[in-house]
């Protein structure tokens, strides 16, 4: 059984320095741990034939399919804040890019694949955890309609890789509208190569925002693309963690999770990673650190927006500057849809923030709250359920202004907060388990963040909250 994969592959017809050129390194026994049915078949692929041997060899990079032109792509970018000239696909290699059905483009990179000339120290392997955790999160977001990349497959690879100590090695399939970082435009304004960041413009304006016209409109759309993104992490409580610019993808998905949490308890200086000291991605700088990380972009981009300098200068901030109102209007318009509003008040903005305030003080769960609120058990969230009930007489009062009958408003709560989301200590469960040789709560997991509005009754444990031995404080890069 051969799956054909449809690939035509754009990124590998762009110069030779873009990237370098190798396949991935095969590994010693590969065995399918998930496979994305409904991912593939969206994709066009055959899912029955990626699950026989031929696929998964496929998947784990020991076969590389008909059209592919595999390579690991060349990138720079600013990691906390510091300039690191070379960075690039260390453990990654793209297979190519898949035209779906609907005539969509995705890259098919697998996530583990082996050394490639950008890998310095690493070894260029990935572990099952961080596999795992890529899978369930990136998958849990793509279901509550976030952008992001997607996972179509996790194969264990039957080889030991050394972090701590000895861990199953794994290759997670990643599918992406593209891998293109702020650090890939970085990567050639840093080595004054302009014709290189002129062909990367017209690659993403053809890939990403064909409606752009030129270099400022592609700024000013990835910007807003950025912005739009960013509101709905606020939204759904989630934290990146490692938001640095090799990080930040061009067209406004979420990619590269590593140490990535859902909160659990709100808190707006809420920060897992393990590296990250000083809290610079904490929950809430991430509207701040991507405007930073957009500034990076802009910078980046000076050299296509003509001259003189001055005026280039000029309508480069002036892009940047459109972050704060498109996160604004959407952090606003998201956040009403959560309280069931849909018209809209002048005082709305300081509602939520009285609501998020009291939650931060009395360490009020940020999914069961919001989620609370259409079943009245939002007050049992709160450790003075009091000062819930006096955030809620206004609310009542607004909500009432709106003229919906409970039945309306009920629905569309239930429609815009997510019941479940990938708690940190149900990822962390499920990890243990299937280095252990059981993936049933990974596979249950899986399951349940395809449907994150349901109110499945044999769900209730993965809606609940940590308990107090379980909770995660500190997540890890995992690479
Ligand atoms: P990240 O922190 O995952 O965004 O990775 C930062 C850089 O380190 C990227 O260039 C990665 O390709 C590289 N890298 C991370 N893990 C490994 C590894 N195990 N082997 C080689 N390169 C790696
Ligand atoms: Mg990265």
């Amino acid at each position: 059984m051969t799956v054909h994969w449809p690939l035509d592959n754009s990124y590998a017809r762009l110069p030779a320095r873009f990237y370098a050129r190798l396949a991935p390194t095969p590994v010693a026994a590969p065995r399918l741990v998930a496979l994305n049915a409904r991912l593939a078949a969206a994709l066009g692929l055959d899912a029955a034939a990626l699950a026989a041997p031929e696929g998964v060899a496929v998947l784990a990079g020991n076969v590389v399919p008909e059209g592919a032109e595999p390579l690991a792509q060349a990138y720079a970018g600013h990691q906390f804040g510091g300039w690191v000239p070379q960075l690039g696909d260390g453990r990654a290699i793209l297979l190519g890019e898949v035209v779906a059905p609907d005539g969509r483009r995705f890259d098919i990179q697998l996530k583990g694949a082996g050394r490639t000339p950008y890998s310095r120290m690493g070894d260029g392997r990935a572990w099952l955890g961080p596999v795992i955790r890529e899978y369930l999160v990136s998958e849990a977001m793509a279901a509550l309609g976030v952008p992001t990349t997607r996972a179509l497959a996790a194969v264990a690879t039957g080889e030991t890789v050394w972090r701590e100590g000895p861990l199953p090695g794994a290759v997670l399939t990643r599918v992406a509208s593209s891998h293109i970082r702020v650090g890939t435009f970085q990567f050639f304004a840093a080595r004054r190569d302009l014709e290189a960041l002129d062909l990367l413009a017209r690659h993403v304006i053809a890939r990403h925002f064909p409606a752009a016209g030129g270099p400022l409109g592609l700024l000013e759309a990835a910007v807003a693309a950025q912005a739009r993104l960013v509101a709905q992490w606020m939204a759904v409580g989630f934290v990146h963690g490692v938001m640095n610019t090799d990080n930040a993808h061009v067209g406004g998905d979420t990619i590269d999770y590593g140490p990535c949490a859902f909160m659990d308890a709100y808190h707006p200086d809420s920060v897992f990673s393990s590296i990250d000291h000083h809290g610079r991605y904490a929950y809430a700088n991430q509207p701040q650190v991507a405007v930073w990380n957009m500034a990076q972009l802009a910078t980046a981009m000076l050299p296509l927006l003509g001259e003189p300098r001055e005026a280039a200068i000029e309508a480069a901030t002036a892009a940047v500057h459109g972050f704060a109102p498109v996160f604004e209007a959407e952090w606003l318009a998201r956040f009403r849809a959560k309280l069931g509003l849909t018209t809209a008040e002048a005082a709305d903005g300081a509602l939520v923030e009285a609501l998020l305030g009291r939650m931060a003080r009395l360490g009020a769960d940020f999914t069961r709250t919001f989620r609370g609120l259409g079943d009245g058990s939002a007050r049992d969230e709160f450790a003075e359920p009091a000062a819930f009930e006096a955030w809620a007489e206004d609310w009542r009062a607004r909500l009432a202004r709106e003229g919906a009958g409970p039945a309306a408003v009920a629905g569309r709560l239930k429609a815009a907060n997510p019941a479940i989301i990938p708690r940190n200590h149900r990822v962390e469960q499920a990890i243990a388990a299937a280095v252990a040789g059981d993936p049933a709560p990974f596979e249950r997991l899986a399951v349940a963040l395809a449907r994150p509005f349901d109110d499945d009754p044999a769900l209730a444990d993965l809606r609940a909250g940590p308990a107090e031995g379980e909770r995660v404080h500190r997540t890890f890069c995992g690479t």
